[in-house]
């Protein structure tokens, strides 16, 4: 049975300039390149999900321009259910305005637009695409109450609630309380507990603090290093995988990805650990954040070699 996804989050269009230098304020300069690519941290995730085996189903809004409709043909072309993803008039498709320079610095400037207008009630009326599912994923690129009243439904019906708190932002101890996985990066759990994480020392106690604040456990992702797993149990340290990379552009939708689809398949959390190492770490080794989402072959690859 492939494990039952479902995302409540954002659908963006990146809009991405390959430029000599980041430009200063009033200045023009002549891009070297321009792409188009499908993002969004909730679509990443579902895409993540679905080239994993996921059978996922994507809750949010788009706008009513060409952005929408070549968002749903990226989702089609990687089986993501978007039926239940909203058409919203006379509002814009959220955008991304990337920016590179050629020592791979970038600045971002989000419009959520239509993200924005994903509303509590919106998601009550999807009630049923959350109650199926075996994990629900959440990230903070849509209101707040949108994601508390996301995150409530899922609870009553038994369904495990998995939040990844990006953009990193203050998040009210009730929701906390219904997260039962939270999966923050080093920025992220630095701001939501105040505590520095510049160590794996650092990353334990505020871990610890994290589960004070009522989240059932808390994956803290460290890049390169990898990962560490914090429950009421104790603590496991799981390192990433030895790659090349590239560019690390949504490595941590791909770690999340990766995660829900072995824990929706059974597996116990250390194996989910081993499975968002594996998809985070492939992901870097190739550039974008779509195109870089790698294949369920190739996560079974590198999770064998491994043992
Ligand atoms: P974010 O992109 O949200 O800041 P991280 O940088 O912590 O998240 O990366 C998420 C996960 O991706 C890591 O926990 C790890 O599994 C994998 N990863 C990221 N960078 C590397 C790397 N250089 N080598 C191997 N794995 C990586």
């Amino acid at each position: 049975m492939p494990a039952k996804i479902t995302v409540v989050g954002s659908l963006n269009m990146d809009l991405v300039v390959r430029s000599p230098r980041i430009p200063l304020p009033g200045e023009t300069i002549l891009a070297r390149g321009f792409v188009t690519l499908p993002g969004g941290k909730g679509a990443n995730q579902a895409v993540a999900a679905a080239r994993l085996g996921g059978a996922v189903t994507m809750i949010g809004r788009l706008g009513a321009d060409g952005f929408a409709a070549s968002l749903r043909e990226s989702l089609d072309a990687d089986g993501v259910d978007h039926s239940r993803v909203l058409a919203t008039p006379e509002t814009a498709t959220g955008v991304a305005l990337i920016t590179v320079d050629d020592d791979g610095r970038n600045t971002i400037v989000v419009a959520s637009g239509a993200n924005w207008l994903v509303t509590p009630q919106d998601v009550a009326q999807a009630e049923a695409a959350i109650a199926q599912a075996d994990v629900l994923l959440l990230q903070l690129e849509l209101p707040l109450e949108t994601v508390r009243r996301a995150a409530q439904i899922a609870k009553d019906h038994g369904v495990r609630v998995v939040l990844n708190p990006a953009p990193a932002q203050p998040l009210p101890d009730d929701l906390l309380a219904l997260v039962d996985i939270l999966i923050p990066n080093e920025t992220e759990t630095a701001l939501l507990t105040g505590l520095p994480v510049e160590n794996e020392d650092q990353a334990r106690t505020a871990a610890a603090r994290l589960l004070e604040l009522g989240v059932g456990a808390v994956i803290l992702t460290l890049g390169s290093r990898g990962a560490l797993l914090t429950t009421a149990q104790g603590s496991l340290f799981a390192l990433a995988f030895p790659v090349q990379p590239v560019d690390t552009t949504a490595a941590g939708d791909a770690f999340v990805g990766g995660l829900a689809v072995a824990l929706g398949e059974g597996k116990s959390l250390p194996e989910a650990l081993a499975w968002g190492n594996a998809t985070g770490g492939l992901s870097t080794t190739k550039f974008g954040a779509q195109p870089s989402l790698p294949r369920r072959a190739e996560v079974e690859d590198i999770l064998r070699d491994v043992r």
